[in-house]
């Protein structure tokens, strides 16, 4: 099973991806933790900036090649933009959209604290999703792989509701 999570930072979306990777026994792979571990690129993610499109669709085509992808994956993040799904797309059997307002993802994101949750960089990197991942989800419909599940409530029920409609 090929699968791609999409939705807003602060959705969930990584903790579901997680526990749906350990279910189905598939590898998780997210570029956020990737590229949080590359030097390299430190400074785009330190200003809210997203990585540039043909090093990421590289770095995700290659992680995909790897043994451990041959029975199927959790992508979280990537594609996350109408560009890169133009250089690399992987082919999915479904896509879930995460969905949370806007309003409780900030809250959320505020509560989490990581180094790159300051107020200005949330908004920024909230105002890049709309504009620019939020349209895959046309896409992705008009294959017929899009699922939407309500990210709000427990991290159970939620979990449950995204088994239910793989
Ligand atoms: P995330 O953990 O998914 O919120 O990603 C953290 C940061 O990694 C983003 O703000 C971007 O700077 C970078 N990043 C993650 N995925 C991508 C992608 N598909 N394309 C470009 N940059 C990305």
């Amino acid at each position: 099973m090929k699968i791609l999570l999409i939705g807003p930072q602060g959705s969930g979306k990584s903790t579901q991806a997680g526990l749906l990777a350990e279910y189905l026994g598939i590898p998780k792979i997210s570029t956020g933790d990737i590229f949080r571990e590359m030097p390299r690129v430190k400074e785009v993610l330190a200003v809210g900036k997203l990585v540039d499109d043909e090093i990421t669709a590289e770095i995700v085509k290659k992680r995909l090649q790897e043994s451990d992808c041959q029975n199927g994956f959790i992508l979280d993040g990537y594609p996350r933009t109408i560009e890169q799904v133009n250089i690399f797309e992987p082919s999915f059997d479904k896509v879930i959209y995460l969905n949370v307002p806007r309003g409780e993802v900030v809250k959320r994101l505020m509560q989490r604290g990581r180094a790159d949750d300051t107020v200005e960089l949330i908004n920024k990197r909230l105002d890049l999703y709309y504009r620019q991942t939020q349209p895959l989800l046309d896409h992705y419909k008009s294959q017929g792989i899009l699922v939407e599940v309500s990210g709000l409530g427990d991290i159970q029920k939620v979990q449950d509701e995204i088994k239910k409609s793989i």
